[in-house]
């Protein structure tokens, strides 16, 4: 029919408009590297900050004692305890509780988050059993992972450059995060000190590197997207500090915000972008992470049941709500495997109130589901080249028999299987099956708490 003939034009537009070839990807990698050096240069000297960490060491496996993490990253938060061995002791114990994050206080005010994660945490901290010991006389630590962009002034301190992934509290932007939780620990009367406050990638890099020396960078795929990475002191321009006695120095790219014109974007791109609650920002994290990829399909549902009445010939009125697909949604269309696409007509029928689909249809949407996602996981692939060009890790050295390891983690890494699988063999492809070899990704199962706890520990008050 003429309705089938123009939806399939919109998928086929779709499908060409999200192309990814090889030839793309270099060119979205080696933009990555530039634009990797213009923000080690100067402050403000790329879409990419690259900022400092503070962290010059990571963990090397002696830390010791109990330490806690608390997680914010984008739909819940993470609190957790660790009791490390010290050489050879690796961890001895550990436990965590997660709790969500109600919505209001997305984008409420400062006080009230921090007011509920500090009340969370003290009745976590108020379970502590005699598995864990804290020496007599001791205050208890915590490394606190906050997945935001921190402009840090110290490895405890920094202050809120923006929200990303749907947060909006005014009032907590341009201050110091690790403030206004000592402040909210305090109106708890919980005593404990904030000795670190890490990225999620930095936490990620440092729970891998704890686990296997040869962990060089983090990458988040979750709500959001970021990535850090170790660089050389030397080759960071804009940093007029001492150089680290390490000479080295983990770098938190905040990639989500890249974007180049060599980005594939479509007009369901720039209209989400355009009704998000950052408009023109992190342009990147809005083609490959796990808050938006439902959405996009949902767009084109939306655009293909108007211009060629897919569902009937009104459209139907859930598919209009935005943000309603969401991506687990989606991973789970694009995963159904039953020979009638059962877990498609479900979805569908209970999330957009959509009935009596045909199998035709539903192949659609699986096709729409596989589009958005291997755009996203090849794009993540080729930001990940970039980080190894940076590092010069992408070629074989001569005699070298070094290893590349690449801590990976988040939700939508984690679970959304389709996605992971393409992003790893667009690696290989991007690199060739020899050097391939030599660069491992590996899955740092929730790094960024643990990672957290690991530098509050080697930035212990207590010698
Ligand atoms: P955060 O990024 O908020 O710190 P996570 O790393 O746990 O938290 O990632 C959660 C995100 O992962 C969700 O917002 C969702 O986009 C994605 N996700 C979770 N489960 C799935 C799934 N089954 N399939 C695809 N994506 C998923
Ligand atoms: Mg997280």
């Amino acid at each position: 029919s003429a309705r089938w003939v123009r939806a399939m034009a919109i998928v086929a537009d779709l499908d060409e408009r999200c192309g990814t070839p090889l030839a793309k990807l270099r060119q979205v990698a080696d933009a990555m590297t530039v634009e990797m050096h213009a923000g080690l240069a100067s402050e403000g000297g790329s879409k990419l900050k690259m900022l400092i960490s503070y962290v010059d060491n990571l963990p090397t496996g002696n830390e010791k004692g109990l330490f806690y993490a608390l997680d914010l990253g984008g739909t819940n938060f993470r609190v957790l305890r660790v009791q490390l061995g010290g050489k050879d002791g690796g961890i001895v114990n550990q436990e965590f509780a997660e709790v969500s994050i109600p919505q209001d206080l997305m984008v409420g005010s400062s006080d009230t988050l921090f007011d509920y994660i500090a009340a969370e945490l003290a009745k976590f901290v108020a379970q502590e059993g005699e598995d864990f010991q804290l020496p007599p006389g001791r205050q208890r630590e915590l490394g606190f992972t906050f997945s935001f962009p921190v402009m840090q002034t110290s490895i405890d301190s920094g202050t809120l450059i923006k929200w990303t992934k749907g947060f909006n509290i005014e009032d907590v932007v341009g201050q110091d995060v690790v403030a206004e939780l000592t402040r909210a620990l305090e109106r708890q009367g919980l005593d404990m000190r904030v000795s670190a406050l890490v990225n999620d990638t930095v936490g990620t890099l440092a729970g891998g590197r704890y686990n296997n020396k040869d962990v060089v960078a983090a990458v988040i795929l979750g709500t959001g997207t970021n990535a850090a990475y170790v660089e050389r002191a030397h080759a960071i321009p804009k940093w007029h500090g001492l150089l680290p006695k390490s000479g080295e120095m983990v770098i938190n790219m905040e990639w989500g915000n890249f974007r180049s014109s060599h980005l594939p974007l479509t007009e369901y791109d720039h209209s989400l972008d355009a009704e998000s609650l950052n408009p023109g920002e992190q342009i990147f994290e809005k083609l490959i992470s796990g808050m938006y990829l439902g959405e996009i399909v949902r767009k084109v549902l939306c655009r293909i049941a108007e211009e060629a009445s897919l569902f009937g010939d009104t459209v139907p009125p859930k598919l209009k709500v935005p943000f309603i697909l969401r991506t687990p949604h989606t991973s789970a269309m694009h995963h159904d495997t039953s020979p009638d696409l059962k877990v498609v007509a479900d979805k569908l029928r209970d999330i957009l109130e959509i009935t009596n689909t045909s199998l035709k249809e539903r192949k659609l949407v699986v096709q729409l589901c596989n589009i958005v996602a291997t755009r996203g996981a090849r794009l993540a692939a080729a930001g990940i080249l970039g980080i190894l060009k940076k590092l010069g890790r992408e070629t074989l050295k001569n005699g070298e028999d070094q290893k590349t390891v690449i801590a990976l983690d988040g939700g939508l890494y984690e679970h959304y299987t389709e996605y992971r699988k393409c992003l790893e063999s667009t690696l290989t492809e991007l690199i060739g099956e020899k050097v391939s070899e030599s660069i491992v990704i590996e899955h740092s199962n929730d790094g960024s708490g643990i990672g957290a706890a690991f530098l509050a520990a080697s930035h212990s008050q207590y010698p």
